[in-house]
């Protein structure tokens, strides 16, 4: 096992797109780092050229304590797992898995022994016998992990290798390969559009945007403090919700709770359209920089879990919390409710209405869409409920 390490590198593809820029990124020892991103994004060329499948145009990529730079792909000690598997198809299940091993030219009885461990990791005994198309997708993306960790390479490399299959099998599958790379403690680099994925995998998570790295943080810090809108809206399903607004000093006492905040200078409270909404004197003790932007143009991002139905509601809303909003469509997941609707505003500012969605528990009453959807209580806290 090696930590992988990019240093500003850079990707100018011969047509002149630039899909990755300066890209500084290290993979850990044992780490599992997810590199995620819209489509375009430029996290394949990057997994690519660390595979040592791209030429890199800029910057240098190390694997332990070599510079890869210009070591050509199969002399890199890496193991990729492909989104299509890559799978020979006239060859068996043993085969395929073994073939890395056999170009090595390992003792047959040592190919062998790693074979059948890896098919047992896998569950894979049973069809060491049979071709590829004679299994199905799951299994065959197993043969392909297979393939991978029989080799014990420094790194894995994965480019969606869930993407193929269907979404009972990808969770499945995402269960399977969190538990295996766990064990194995190997590193890994995996690639995907899935911010899902890259949630419930990544010890930490990088996120792109036109070849561009945003934010790189273990999941829970990427959710709670994006460090832009950018990731703001990418990460989290359904997405943050996000207004835009004005930040007005608080007429006198409002918008600061007894006791906190207290000779920071006075509560601050958000215009959006007609409304107001305190800033928690919570968060303003956390982000006193704050202060700074009141009479400025600001966007809110309120996540739809923190957003709750007043009526609903056990606790009394904090003060200053509260936003008239009406109901405009209802989508039940089974587990979850999805309900977006529209702040409340008079007709004359209707062009600046804002969509929300709000979760509701599935114990929790659905409203009808169309109906009066009252107050939703915005709360503001540590995500630990
Ligand atoms: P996806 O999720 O769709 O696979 P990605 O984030 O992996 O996207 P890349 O495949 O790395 O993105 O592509 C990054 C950018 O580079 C895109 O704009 C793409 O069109 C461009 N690109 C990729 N391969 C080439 C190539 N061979 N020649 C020119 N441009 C390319």
């Amino acid at each position: 096992m090696a930590d992988v390490v990019l240093n500003g590198v850079g990707k100018i593809y011969p047509d002149g797109t630039r899909a990755v820029d300066s890209l500084d990124l290290a993979v850990a020892h044992g780490e599992f780092l997810v590199l995620v991103g819209p489509s375009g994004c430029g996290k394949t060329t990057a997994l690519r050229m660390v595979a040592g499948l791209e030429d890199i145009s800029e910057g240098t990529i190390r694997i332990g304590e070599r510079v890869v730079n210009r070591v050509p792909s199969r002399d890199r000690d890496v193991a990729m797992v492909f989104q299509s598997y890559a799978l020979y198809p006239h060859l068996n299940v043993r085969d395929n898995i073994g073939f890395g091993l056999r170009l090595r030219k390992l003792p047959k009885p040592e190919i062998r022994k790693r074979v059948e461990q890896a098919a047992r990791t896998l569950g894979l005994e049973e069809h060491l016998g049979r071709k590829p198309r004679q299994l199905s997708g799951g299994q065959r993306q197993r043969v392909a992990m297979g393939r991978a960790i029989v080799r014990e390479p420094q790194a894995f490399l994965m480019d969606e290798p869930l993407s193929n299959l269907d979404a009972k099998l990808r969770v499945q599958m995402r269960a399977q390969i969190a538990r295996l790379t766990r064990e194995l403690g190997v590193t890994t680099l995996y690639v995907t559009h899935d911010q899902v994925e890259a949630m419930t995998l990544g010890d930490r998570v990088a996120v792109m945007r036109k070849g561009i790295l945003q934010q790189v943080a273990p999941p829970q810090e990427l959710y709670d403090r994006p460090v832009n809108l950018f990731v703001a809206g990418f990460i989290g399903s359904p997405a943050m919700n996000l207004f835009s607004g004005e930040l007005d000093r608080a007429p006198d006492g409002k918008g600061e709770a007894a006791g906190e905040g207290a000779g920071t200078g006075g509560g601050i409270t958000v215009r959006l359209g007609d409304q107001t909404l305190a800033v928690p004197p919570e968060l303003l003790a956390e982000r006193p920089a704050l202060r700074a932007y009141v009479g400025r143009s600001v966007v809110v991002g309120i996540r739809p879990e923190d957003l709750f139905d007043a009526a609903e509601d056990d606790a009394p809303a904090p003060d200053g919390m509260l936003l008239r909003a009406e109901t405009d469509l209802v989508e039940s997941m089974g587990s979850e409710v999805h309900v977006h609707v529209r702040l409340a505003a008079p007709p004359a500012v209707t062009a600046d209405v804002q969509e929300l969605a709000e979760d509701v528990g599935a114990e929790d009453q659905v409203p009808d869409p169309g109906t009066a959807h009252s107050e939703l209580v915005a709360r503001f806290g540590p995500r630990t409920r």
